[in-house]
């Protein structure tokens, strides 16, 4: 038995029916986040229902252009993803790290273009030093950290974010792009040592909402840290 079991009794942590073995979510549970499948949107992974082929952009994207390759996610912003990811986040509820990095691991071997490589370099969105020392941590990076160490990827924590912006949540499509602007930069030892230069970069958030803080991340890495290309995993697409 490890340290943890004895701290969190293994037992569901939607639904709180006892389980067996090191999970934290039960199967019923788990098919309540749906996930994605074809059809989806190749450019900012919106999985659609009834429409035939996947597309490869959606009318949400049609007219918009991201610094990033495209967007994946492992499912839809179900109540169910939401409460997980709010036990996770608020309630710090870090014993499940494991299992959020594996859903991760999902997503990229569901995705043809990302098992398509296998020298893809794992970053997280920063968050901001006051909202990272409230939270005691930062949700994307602990579940990044735990997708590249089961995939024997690289991961670096090369951003940071300069500016604490307001709640995303509150604000419209345009004032989100405008809020975030100048909001990250690459941490000045990793622009020395060019740790993204020519790197294929797999950038790792919780949720993709409307795609403007990756965005802008994936601008940093490209236009200051000389990146080859950025793509986006994400846990949940909103
Ligand atoms: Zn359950
Ligand atoms: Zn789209």
């Amino acid at each position: 038995m490890r340290l943890l079991d004895f701290i969190y009794p293994s037992r569901c942590e939607l639904c709180e029916q006892d389980l067996t073995g090191n999970h934290t979510l039960c199967l019923s549970c788990t098919a309540l986040i749906k996930r994605t499948q074809s059809p989806y949107c190749q450019y900012c992974g919106k999985n659609f229902e009834g429409l035939v082929a996947d597309l490869p952009r959606c009318p949400e994207c049609q007219d918009l252009h991201f610094a990033f390759h495209f967007a994946f996610s492992y499912g839809a912003y179900t109540r169910e993803a939401r409460t997980l990811i709010a036990h996770y986040k608020y309630l710090r509820r870090i014993h499940l790290t494991h299992s959020l990095g594996k859903l991760l691991t999902q997503a990229f071997k569901d995705e043809p273009r990302l098992t398509a490589q296998n020298d893809w370099l794992v970053i997280p969105v920063p968050l901001h030093r006051r909202r990272q020392q409230w939270r005691w941590f930062n949700q994307s990076s602990e579940i990044g950290k735990a997708f590249a160490r089961e995939n024997s990827l690289d991961f670096g924590e090369v951003l940071t974010r300069t500016k604490h912006t307001q709640r995303q949540a509150l604000l419209s499509k345009k004032q989100r792009l405008q809020n975030l602007k100048g909001a990250f930069k690459m941490k000045q030892k990793h622009l020395r040592a060019q740790s993204t230069m020519n790197r294929s970069i797999i950038l790792i958030d919780d949720v993709y909402t409307t795609g403007a803080t990756v965005h802008e991340c994936a601008k940093v890495l490209k236009d200051s840290g000389e990146a080859e290309k950025v793509v986006v995993l994400t846990l949940l697409r909103g």
